[in-house]
Order: C-alpha cells, then structure tokens, then sequence
C-alpha cells in the first residue's frame, strides 16, 4: 500500500530559497542594472515605433504572399541598431548589457511583432548554448565575428539546432533522449567530426553565419554521446533543406539543415565527452546541466515573449474598447468589459513577475552568477578596450580559463541550484505564453468581427503566440519539467520521466 505524504513540497526546506530569489538578490545584484535596463526599453521603444510598428502588418502579408522571403533588410536594420552584440559581454567584443535586460526587450518588442522579434532573440539562444559550455576561447571566437558584423554592416547572425524529424520534446530533456529516434550523427575521425543528419524548425536557420548543432556520437546512447559543435553557412556537407510554411511568427524562418560528411575540426568542439571528463559530475549529468544552463535562459525570453503578446493583445482591446460604442455608451464604460480588460491587465502583469523572478535565479545560481558578481560587473563596464585587447583577450584564450569557468559554473552549481533555475524557467515559460494565447482569445470576444480584420492586428497576435507554446519545450513538457524540479521536492517515491 502506497502511504500518504507526510509534507506538502511547500515545507521542504529548500523552498525558502526557492521562493526568495529576488529578495535575495536585492542586496547582491549590482544596482547599475537598473539604470541599463530603463535604456534598454527605451531603446526598445524607439526601435518599435520607429522600425517595427510600420512594417509589423505588410511583413506578414508580404509572407502569405511569398512564403519563401527572407527578412535580410530588417535583419542588416538590427545589426544597425547594435542588437547582436547589445548582450555580449565586453570582453568578447559586445556592449555589454546586463542579460536579464533583453527579456524586457523581447517583451517591448514582442508586444508589436513576435515574427520580428524573433529575428533578434533567436540569436541570442545559440548565445547562450555556447555560453553553457563555458568554452570560454571557442565563445571568444565566434562572438569576434559578430562583433565584426556589426562594424562592417555584415550581420553575423547565429542559430541552434537541436529539434530533428524524429524529435522535437525528447531532445529537450536528457532523461528521455535515449527513447527518443535521433538522427544527427557526429563519426570521429582524424582531426575532427563528421556529421550527418538533419535538424528541422531551426529559427532564423537562412539567414544565420553560424549554426551551434547538437548531435551525438552514438544513436543509440544519446545521453552519454552528445556533442555541440558549430557549423558555418557554406561549409562543405551542409546545406539548407525547406523552409515551412506555417500559421505564425511568419517573418522569422524556420528552416531544415542538412549536413552530409560535413566535417568540423577538432579545435572547434564546444563540449563532448573527452572535455567533460575534466568535471565533477558525470557525463550525462553535465549534458543535462549544460541543457539546463541553456532553457533557464531562454525560457525566461520566451515567457517575455509571451507577456509581450498578452500586452499586445490587451493594448488592441483597450484602444477598441475606447474608440467603440455600444448601446449608446463607450464599450470601455460598460462594467463586464472593464472586467475583462483587468483580468487581462493581470496576465500581463503575472506573466511579467514570473520571468523577472526567473533571471533573479539565473542570477543569484546559474547562468548570469559570474557576469552578474559585483565586482566583475562593475569591472567590465569600466575596463578600456585596450586592456581589453592586449591583456584580456589573451588570457581568454588560454585552456585555464575554460577550466576556472566549468569549475565555478558547472561543478559548482548544486543540484538544489539548478532545480531552482530549471524549474522557475519552465513556470515562467507556460504561464507567460498561455497568458498570450489567452489574452489574444479575451481580445477577440471584446472585439468581435472587427478582431479578426487582418489591419486590427489581434488575430495576427493570436496567430504568433500559440507557436510560443510549442517551441522550448512544449507547455505540457514544461509542467511535467516544473513538478520534477520543484513541486515534487522531498518527494523520494515520485519518478519523472522514467519508470518506478
Ligand atoms: C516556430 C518554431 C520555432 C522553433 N525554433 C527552433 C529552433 O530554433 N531550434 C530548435 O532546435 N528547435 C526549434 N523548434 C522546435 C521545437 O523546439 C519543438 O517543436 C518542440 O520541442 C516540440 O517538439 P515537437 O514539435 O516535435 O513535438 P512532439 O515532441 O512531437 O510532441 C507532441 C506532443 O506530445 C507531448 N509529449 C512529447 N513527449 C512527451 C513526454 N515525454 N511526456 C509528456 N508529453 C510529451 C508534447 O507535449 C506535445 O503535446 C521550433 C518550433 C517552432 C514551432
């Protein structure tokens, strides 16, 4: 007979630090990430009003009309703007903006264009696979050339492949990689790696120099054989497949790559078995933190996102709601559409706590703990680019710092720890994006018929949002991944994604 729990998770005691990210973190993050974060949304705003908010609605036509287009002018007007590099630390040739910035950024411009913004966030979750490696000279490496993008007006855009035709959820967790059906293969063979395979759904996929591929040495252990190796546009074996036709986010494509003996060498492996030997946990322990490492991160961006929609969506409805008669008064005087429009306002406002309170985990204990230590932080915005690039650079590039990074980043980080990031970012993630998709549907009933006029925009959010909840890691995913993290705590009898 199985006993009844004795404890609610809510009296294990980790849940105090669970639950008092922020708090803790009034006292430790630097201060000046205030200041960088009140010019990031206004740099946001400008850029929505000035660039997106003119071409939100032709763009989206221009794609029903030609499915094949590919945004290059509105990607070489973002490079312009500086947004590739607005995120990349200093010492590797960026600006240097605190990370937790962008999500108000994603959510600034996600609240007039999901599709374009996409174009922008995208790049920035191969940014942070790469930085989950802590291959702090391979980081070094690739994000040089996105800081010559900017200066030549080249962009150099990056995206990450990890969805394949026969997996999409099971790549997202490495407990169920194993039973997944993978296809992207990584053979040894002297001075490097061969790959085969093909990945699908890759966001930005056409239009990015530099692709951070997730493949693996044997198909049939996955978990223990995973690799992460970059791969260039124009590098023999690769090529782009298709590019789908689908309901949303039109403007951002979504692309199959395919390699055939694409060859990468050696000193390009960003992390594999023989690097992760050097680390505390196992193998498949570290593969899992790295991939934790990464959706921590960008299923915060992803819940801004979803935020952005839901204000969108409540934006369009209020305007509406004012602009409209009905039954001789103003609908937004009418008692049930003032109701409405609070309960959506809430969702915003819900949404927007729970991603904020995600990078306050991010960083107190994962991704952002060392760029965001105070000191650092401080030290970095001040630093001249000449110290920069004779004294630092160097010594960026020694094996030693990779190893100081993985040991202070990987091996120690706690198991607690990153249970506390993995499992805020995954409630961040559904509840930012079923608030978009659910404010959509409250706009469209406030609305009516004039809703779903493509030139009112709603139906177009409503369109955008629902793919939200599918990609990192589909929603339900994303619960199941919140009841291992957190929910189920000092629980030793329950078992998630593998059997009793
Ligand atoms: C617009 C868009 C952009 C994308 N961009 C990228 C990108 O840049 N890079 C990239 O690598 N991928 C990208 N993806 C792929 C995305 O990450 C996958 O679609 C996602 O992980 C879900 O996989 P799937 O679509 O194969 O669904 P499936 O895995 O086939 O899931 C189907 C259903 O089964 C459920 N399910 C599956 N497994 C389990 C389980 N073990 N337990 C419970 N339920 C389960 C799912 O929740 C879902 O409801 C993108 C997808 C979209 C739609």
């Amino acid at each position: 007979m199985v006993a009844h729990a004795q404890r609610s998770p809510f009296d294990h005691a980790p849940c105090f630090e669970d639950m008092t990210s922020s708090l803790q973190s009034t006292a430790r993050q630097p201060k000046g990430m205030l200041k960088e974060t009140r010019e990031v949304v206004a740099l946001a705003r400008k850029f929505k009003e000035e660039v997106m908010r003119p071409i939100t609605l032709s763009m989206d036509r221009q794609m029903q009309k030609d499915p094949e287009y590919l945004p290059w002018e509105f990607v070489r007007k973002a490079n312009e703007w500086g947004f590739y590099t607005l995120w990349v630390p200093r010492i590797f040739g960026g600006k240097g903006y605190n990370s937790p910035s962008m999500s108000y950024f994603l959510e600034e411009l996600g609240s007039e264009c999901l599709g374009l913004s996409n174009l922008i966030g995208v790049h920035y979750l191969a940014v942070v696979t790469m930085f989950a490696t802590f291959n702090i000279r391979l980081i070094n490496k690739l994000l040089r050339e996105v800081e010559d993008g900017q200066k030549t007006g080249i962009p150099c855009l990056l995206s990450l492949a990890i969805t394949e035709p026969g997996a999409g959820t099971d790549v997202e967790e490495v407990e169920l990689v194993d039973k997944g059906n993978v296809g992207c293969q990584a053979t040894k063979v002297e001075g490097g790696y061969l790959i085969n395979g093909s990945k699908i759904f890759i966001s930005s996929g056409h239009v990015s120099r530099w692709h951070i591929v997730i493949c693996y040495e044997d198909l049939k252990n996955p978990s223990d054989t995973m690799l992460v190796l970059p791969v260039k546009t124009g590098s023999k074996g690769f090529s782009f497949g298709r590019k789908e036709h689908k309901m949303g986010v039109k403007i951002c494509p979504a692309s199959e790559l395919n390699f055939e003996d694409c060859f990468v060498p050696d000193d390009l492996v960003l992390m594999n078995k023989e690097q992760n030997q050097k680390n505390r946990r196992n193998n498949k322990q570290t593969n899992s933190q790295m991939i934790d490492y990464v959706v921590s991160t960008s299923r915060a961006g992803v819940s801004a996102w979803g935020t952005g929609a839901a204000r969108g969506a409540f934006e369009n409805a209020l305007d509406f709601a004012i602009n409209t008669e009905v039954n001789g008064k103003r609908l937004v005087n009418h008692e049930w559409a003032q109701a409405m429009l609070a309960e959506m306002y809430k969702n915003v406002a819900i949404s927007r706590l729970s991603y904020v309170e995600t990078n306050y985990a991010n960083g107190l204990c994962g991704l952002y703990k060392t760029i965001q230590f105070k000191p650092l932080f401080y030290y970095f915005k001040i630093v001249p680019k000449i110290v920069i690039d004779y004294i630092i650079r160097p010594i960026i590039n020694l094996p030693v710092t990779t190893w100081v990074f993985r040991k202070i980043q990987l091996d120690g980080q706690t198991d607690a720890q990153f249970h506390r990031t993995s499992g805020w970012a995954s409630l961040a993630k559904f509840t930012g994006t079923d608030a978009g998709v659910k404010n959509c549907q409250m706009a469209l009933e406030i609305m009516g018929q004039a809703g779903l006029r493509q030139d009112r925009r709603a139906e177009k959010i409503l369109r955008d949002s629902k793919l939200l909840q599918i990609y990192e890691g589909t929603n339900q995913l994303n619960r199941i991944n919140l009841f291992k993290c957190l929910a189920a705590q000092g629980h030793s009898q329950v078992r998630v994604f593998e059997h009793e």
